[in-house]
Formats: C-alpha cells, sequence, structure tokens
C-alpha cells in the first residue's frame, strides 16, 4: 500500500491500478471492491492494524469483499444510513439501480453478500479523524470523508477520477445509468467543490492534488 497523505494508505482492489480504490484511514478500511477483491485486499492489509471496515456507499464494487473481511479480521461493518439496509441485503442495490444492461451485468458480477451492520454512519460522525458528509445521488445513503485540517476527501463515486468504461483517465460524473438520482448527486458535488480540497481521493481513477482542476470541474456542469 501507498501512504498519500497522513495516514492514509491506498488499496487497489483488481489487478487494474487505481481502476477499483479502497483507503485505509487510520485503521479503518474504507471499501471493499468487489466479491473477487477479498484475497488482495486481506494480502495489502497485512502488518498493518485494521479496527473498523465502512463504505461510502453499498453498491457492488465497494461492499463486494464486506462480508469476507469483515469475517477475516473480526471486525464491526459501519454504513451510512440510508444504505445500511442495502448492505445487509444486496437485492435492494438491484432494484435501487436504473433499469439497464450494463448495470444488470455489473450488479451480477460483482455484488458481494450482505453482511450485519454495526453502526449506522450520519452527516458530521468521525471515523479515524475523518468527518462524514451526506453526499446522496449515486446511492441514496453516499458519504464522503472529509479531513478539513490538511484537506484530505475520500469522495467515493460522487465524481470518478477515470471513465469506468474505457478506464481513459479524467475527471467524470459517475455513468447515469449507475447512479440512480443524477440530479442530486451533481448537488452532492457542488456541496464538495466548496471545500476545496487539496487531495482527492476516488474510488475511481487516480488521487488529484488540483483543488482548481476539481473545482472548475463542478463548476462547468449543466446547472
Ligand atoms: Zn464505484
Amino acid at each position: 500500500m501507498k501512504e498519500l497523505a497522513d495516514g492514509v494508505w491506498h488499496l487497489n482492489t483488481i489487478v487494474l491500478p487505481n481502476a477499483v480504490n479502497a483507503y485505509l484511514l487510520e485503521d479503518v478500511l474504507i471499501d471493499a471492491g468487489t466479491r473477487q477483491s477479498r484475497g488482495g485486499i486481506l494480502r495489502q492489509l497485512r502488518g498493518h492494524d485494521v479496527s473498523t471496515h465502512a463504505l461510502t456507499h453499498a453498491h457492488p464494487d465497494h461492499q463486494g469483499s464486506s462480508h469476507a473481511v469483515c469475517e477475516a479480521l473480526g471486525i464491526p461493518f459501519w454504513v451510512p444510513e440510508r444504505d445500511a439496509d442495502a448492505a445487509e441485503n444486496p437485492d435492494l442495490i438491484r432494484e435501487r439501480q436504473p433499469s439497464h444492461p450494463v448495470a444488470r451485468f455489473y450488479i451480477k458480477i460483482f455484488t458481494g453478500p450482505g453482511h450485519p451492520v454495526d453502526r449506522k454512519l450520519h452527516e458530521g460522525d468521525e471515523v479515524a479523524g475523518f468527518k462524514v458528509l451526506d453526499t446522496p445521488g449515486h446511492s441514496a445513503g453516499h458519504v464522503v470523508f472529509w479531513r478539513e485540517s490538511d484537506g484530505v476527501l475520500i469522495i467515493g463515486d460522487v465524481l470518478t477520477n477515470m471513465d469506468q468504461l474505457t478506464t481513459i483517465p479524467g475527471l467524470h460524473e459517475p455513468k447515469s445509468y449507475l447512479t440512480p438520482d443524477p440530479d442530486e448527486n451533481r448537488r452532492s458535488a457542488r456541496k464538495l467543490a466548496s471545500l476545496e480540497p487539496n487531495l482527492v481521493l476516488f474510488g475511481h481513477g487516480a488521487p488529484l492534488r488540483d483543488t482548481k482542476k476539481f473545482v472548475d470541474f463542478i463548476d462547468a456542469l449543466p446547472a
């Protein structure tokens, strides 16, 4: 794992670097890739203390190995309040997605088993020195993790820094067919632009340290 900021480590959860990311914030694992990611995640975490697993949102490429990792490490599972039911019962993930062939394929291939939620996360909660912010749209309960002291933002899928189909780098809104409410997601993105983060860490794509590029991209989104 690579340390990207003080106490913030990056994990790859599939073979292609930065394509499906997870992060270790101090001793809290944020996101857990697809259901194929278990071995890789546990290997990368070796030698680190991990006390908790939390999600940005309960989608298949973030909750895929949540059950396996929580079982293997014997750690609690923290999920944003309005995604907690879907994290426990992944049938709800499918029900809440737009009906689209790519979405159906992605759900079928990547979704992991449900796992009991030990704590529901709310706006303002603190996790490993980061503050939880509600950013719904890409999922009902999507949250980000924000550390104001050095401007580090774990953004989940509010934006991606890679095209999720072609994997070509660049800032994008998440695919509309994987996003139940794109308008609400855009409002969430505007809330994050106002933070002017110094380092943005995405669910998909490489880290971004260019605050202006991030803010300009969001400012240029259609109203
Ligand atoms: Zn994702």
